[in-house]
């Protein structure tokens, strides 16, 4: 197929014509990789006014473009294009089709000719959109005073899928409404901006897990921003098909916009920590974790924890996105430790409870959690936290590791009657970095 041409008929062709000569499309066009040619629809006209517009036939507000200008002036720019092109006359129009991707897809693979005729005014006769018009486009909802911005829309968002454009494919696909999704966020300089700071993964070089992470989050934002787009969502590949699955299971997963801290908890946060534990025992009992079940912990052990200063939650932005609950108390329970042992010697915070609220389950509020952890241990004077969990908790156990813990031996915690008492106790030597 031969470069794309476009052109642009309307009554305002320099101002059209200077904004789509600038930036990435402007250096195109010189480059010759596309034609853009904005063409004035009064030098067409045959009256001494060079008049387009009259009153509307019937009466009614404004005036209407004239047939006879626009047919002349499509005339004038047939007559200059190769009978082999593929063309397409587009009359940009509220009434017409709402513009999307796909179209500007469509668009750029059935043709190489685009003519794009702006109205003004109340618009233009109908005869000569039944003549002359093979399809209308709409940029939205709503009316705008002329075409020209809708047809700038349309021939930017049609000339950056022609090759050569941009410098890589790669650049328009995996944007957002590529393929239904919305992109993932995107972050520059510099790491940590106003307290913000960029997701971890994006800084750790390794590509396989930033790609990972990007496509979870298109399908994330897609959820959250447009659960129009997410609704239709019914992708071919495996990989993604098991991406929407975890989504839609953990739908309400947030992503984290503001800056997430950590402060000691007070007794007003008590309904909000309450909120989370009931939370996390209804779902933990479908990972059949049984430490959660029943009453325990209930808010008497939160306030036994408050009391003693050992409470903590993480705020994102103001919300309580989860807490922990981190003491200097001797666990007796540790010393029952089998098939295994403590590092000697060291002197442990113990991590006691912590749960991340529902809605924040997979944003990485968790992972910021055990990094406060080892921040609130250091605090103490202390550089070792230890741990237990049920053996069945899975999901808590690859957190552990994840964030450095070490499996150190079985361990029997007697907590309330009816608990199975089994533990596997974990330990961190926080390495301070110098
Ligand atoms: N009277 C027309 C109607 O109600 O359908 C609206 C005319 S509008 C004020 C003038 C011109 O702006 C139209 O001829 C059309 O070219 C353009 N226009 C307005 N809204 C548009 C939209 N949402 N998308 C594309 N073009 C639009």
């Amino acid at each position: 197929m031969s470069r794309m041409r476009i052109d642009i008929l309307t009554l305002f062709p320099d101002t059209v014509s200077a904004v789509l000569h600038e930036s990435i499309i402007g250096r195109a066009a010189k480059k010759g990789v596309v034609e853009i040619n904005c063409v004035q629809i009064r030098d067409f006209t045959e009256n001494k006014q060079n008049q387009v517009d009259d009153y509307p036939y019937g009466g009614g507000w404004g005036c209407v473009m004239m047939a006879q200008p626009l047919k002349s002036c499509l005339d004038s720019v047939m007559s200059t294009v190769e009978p082999v092109r593929r063309s397409r006359v587009i009359y940009l129009s509220p009434q017409g089709q709402p513009y999307t991707q796909e179209t500007a897809k469509r668009l750029r693979r059935d043709y190489d000719h685009l003519v794009l005729v702006c109205g003004h005014y109340e618009g233009v006769d109908e005869r000569f959109i039944e003549a002359c018009v093979d399809e209308e486009i709409s940029l939205g909802d709503f009316v705008l005073t002329g075409g020209e911005i809708a047809a700038m829309a349309v021939a930017d968002s049609v000339c950056r899928l022609v090759p050569g454009v941009l410098s890589d494919e790669q650049c328009y696909i995996g944007e957002s409404h590529w393929d239904g999704l919305l992109e993932y966020p995107q972050y520059t300089r510099p790491e940590v901006w106003e307290g913000r700071e960029v997701p971890e993964v994006l800084l750790g070089g390794d590509h396989e897990k930033v790609e990972k992470w990007r496509r979870k989050q298109q399908f994330l934002r897609t959820a959250r921003k447009r659960p129009d787009l997410f609704e239709k969502l019914d992708p071919a590949d495996e990989g993604d098909r098991k991406l929407l699955a975890e989504v839609k299971r953990g739908a309400g997963n947030v992503m984290l916009t503001d800056p997430v801290t950590c402060r000691p908890a007070a007794s007003d946060d008590l309904p909000a920590i309450l909120a989370i534990v009931d939370e996390a025992r209804a779902s933990l009992k479908k990972l059949r974790v049984d430490q959660w079940q029943g009453p325990y912990p209930a808010e008497q052990h939160f306030r036994f924890d408050l009391e003693r200063e050992e409470l903590h939650v993480i705020l994102h932005g103001e919300e309580i996105a989860a807490f922990f609950t981190l003491s200097t108390r001797e666990e007796k329970s540790y010393e029952s430790i089998t098939d295994g042992k403590w590092t000697e010697g060291k002197q442990a915070a113990v991590l006691h409870r912590c749960a991340v609220a529902k809605k924040y389950r997979g944003s990485g509020v968790a992972e910021k959690l055990m990094r406060f952890v080892d921040e609130q241990t250091l605090d103490l004077g202390l550089n070792c936290v230890r741990t237990d969990t049920h053996k069945k908790n899975k999901p808590m156990q690859a957190l552990l590791r994840k964030c450095g813990y070490r499996y150190r031996g079985n361990l029997t915690v007697v907590v309330e009657p009816g608990h199975d008492t089994a533990r596997q106790g974990y330990e961190k030597i926080i390495k301070v970095r110098k």
